[in-house]
């Protein structure tokens, strides 16, 4: 008998993935693996003994919840509405940002159109704040692809940031859909991955593909973490933006494309374990927040709310906020989708 899935708690596990993963990376970006790795012999004890470096989530985890309220707000996708609440986010006032949200909202602030205020950054910008829309449009994958495109596209116009986007929220909606103890087929994930970029029918289209296929080889064959990050840090990167001093090592670069492929490469790999899994994303090396964020997301919308070990979700600031716009998501995509409703399965396509 299948189990039945409490999307409530979901929901709520995704979006703490995203703030537990973003909260335990963000003291380690910028610095390679290897350097992250020497300050200490034992994670745990090291955050236990270092709990005021840990003291905040940043831009991932404040676009993650925008994009969620924008939702809310908007009856699902509506791009006035999601324009409006990226603004919004200039008051938070951003933590960290990177520079394609940064520079893009900040024009849109302006009243400029976002075709012109939109940046022609290929960064990951577009898919640390993506996972609400995969969780929204879990029952409907024509809408998660449009909503995943058209809101990438207010701030990313380069084809990376709506191909990586469009990858994690499918990855969200598949991972939603399975009992958080259940296994699931890679084959049928990557099958599903790559279909939903199908779509695309260009250069950056055609090496999405290729690396979620060595992706899924890495994990199939158990790839080493060193091996796996130091094989996927820089996928993809192009000159002028490869850099040079980190060949060869862990570091990984804010590309859509290299970030989307060490997240899973990750989640994929430890997926069992909640805190393992988030600590190696944290110190995975480069864009350690950004990478634990969507890594985060993953492992949350797997195992769920209730799996999350309490210290973690202690450490998080605003547990309260988001808690509400978890539950205020879920109550609107119940509204429009009826979850465990048997018909639902019609509405995948
Ligand atoms: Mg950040």
């Amino acid at each position: 008998m299948k189990v039945k899935i409490d999307y409530l708690d979901k929901f709520r596990g995704t979006l703490f993935g995203v703030a537990i993963g973003d909260t335990l990376g963000h003291p380690f970006e910028g610095q390679t693996r290897a350097h992250v790795l020497s300050r200490f012999s034992n994670f745990e004890q090291f955050l236990q003994n270092n709990k005021f470096l840990f003291n905040t989530y940043t831009d991932d985890t404040q676009l993650t919840l925008h994009t969620a309220q924008a939702l809310i707000n908007g009856d699902g996708f509506d791009l006035k509405t999601f324009i409006k609440e990226y603004i919004k986010w200039l008051e938070d006032p951003p933590i960290g940002p990177g520079y394609g949200c940064y520079s893009s909202i900040r024009k849109l602030k302006q009243g400029i159109d976002w075709k012109q205020a939109a940046s022609h950054s290929g960064g990951n910008g577009t898919v640390m704040r993506i996972a609400p829309i995969g969780l929204f449009y879990n029952k409907s994958l024509m809408e998660l692809k449009n909503a995943a495109i058209q809101s990438s596209k207010i701030t990313h116009l380069h084809p990376a940031g709506e191909l990586g986007a469009v990858i994690i929220a499918r990855a969200i909606a598949f991972l939603v859909n399975i009992a958080p103890k259940e296994n699931f087929s890679l084959e049928r994930l990557f099958e599903e991955l790559i279909s939903s970029i199908n779509y695309a029918q260009n250069d950056i289209g055609d090496e999405f593909r290729q690396v979620l296929k060595e992706v899924h080889a890495s994990v199939a064959m158990n790839l080493s973490l060193e091996a796996g990050l130091i094989k996927f840090s820089q996928i993809g990167v192009k000159k002028p933006y490869f850099i040079e001093e980190f060949m060869g090592k862990a570091f990984v670069h804010p590309y859509a494309m290299s970030t989307v492929a060490c997240a899973l490469f990750i989640f994929l790999s430890l997926k069992d374990s909640f805190k393992r899994c988030l600590y190696e994303l944290a110190t995975s090396g480069g864009d350690t927040d950004t990478v634990a964020a969507i890594g985060g997301s993953l492992i949350g919308a797997y195992k769920g709310f209730n799996e999350i070990p309490a210290d973690l979700i202690d450490l998080i600031r605003d547990k309260k906020k988001i808690l509400k716009i978890a539950d205020e998501l879920y109550a609107k995509y119940c509204q429009k989708y009826s979850p465990n409703n048997d018909n639902i399965q019609s509405l995948r396509k």
